[in-house]
């Protein structure tokens, strides 16, 4: 059966610890609460790493985050072989907010590569020290270092990065919202994710579920590691942190 949980990081992707409880175990060990501050894997973000802290202190690790049925119906697994909690037990949660920050510093960045390159988008994939954006591009001349340079004119600027809740009929009038050729953002909950960049979004929307820094400036130095054709018409630009390593 799906469940509804309540997942405050929508609300507040800063939040690194809440209290919950229990709301079921499922066959495998997989955890359901009635809210979490874990984030589930989705949209090329993998799901948050963290514990559950016990009434008696003791902790239960959470090793991956994923969607059950449906998006709303979010699954803590732990690794094999440990204790299960009770149905109704209250916890303490408590995420690997440094992995999850750098994630947010990543997908952030992927969202700025997409300003540089507005191209149609192929595939995506975000991790905590590499992430990957597939573009429908022949050789259109970039370079590693123009577009790092880019990259990091949009960080410096120190642009807000704010969320703004739109209606599927919004999203039908501005079809050019959606970047990804593929991937369709869920319509006829009647609320869409509208991720914007700058201020009133003067540099950028798009449709996204994941989780974001508040500015731009946040993403800190990053870089294009690699450039690479995977197709007459198709580029894998990869993002790494820290400075451009000489050539
Ligand atoms: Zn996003």
């Amino acid at each position: 059966m799906a469940y509804r949980t309540d997942a405050l990081f929508r609300d507040d992707v800063y939040l690194r610890t809440a209290d919950a409880v229990v709301v079921a175990v499922n066959d495998r060990g997989g955890i359901i609460l009635d809210r979490t501050i874990f984030y589930a894997t989705s949209g090329g973000q993998p799901g948050d790493t963290g514990t559950l802290e016990r009434a008696d202190g003791s902790l239960i690790a959470v090793a991956a985050t994923i969607t059950g049925e449906t998006k709303d119906d979010i699954i803590h697994v732990p690794p094999p072989e440990q204790a299960v909690p009770e149905v109704g037990e209250p916890v303490k949660l408590a995420l690997d907010w440094e992995r999850r920050h750098l994630l947010m510093r990543m997908h952030t960045a992927c969202h700025l590569l997409t300003v540089v390159c507005p191209f149609p988008i192929t595939g995506a994939s975000v991790s905590e020290d590499d992430s990957r954006i597939d573009f429908d591009i022949p050789d259109a001349g970039f370079t590693r270092e123009d577009v790092t340079a880019r990259l990091m004119e949009l960080v410096r600027a120190d642009q807000p990065v704010f969320v703004r809740l739109i209606t599927d009929e919004e999203l039908a009038a501005n079809p050019g919202l959606v970047k990804s050729k593929n991937v369709r953002p869920p319509v006829g909950t009647g609320k869409i994710r509208l991720v914007c960049i700058g201020e009133n979004a003067s540099i950028d929307s798009q449709p996204c579920g994941g989780t974001h820094v508040k500015s731009t400036g946040e993403v800190g130095e990053i870089h294009i590691g690699k450039i690479e054709k995977k197709g007459r018409e198709n580029r894998r630009f990869r993002i790494r942190f820290g400075p451009m390593p000489p050539a």
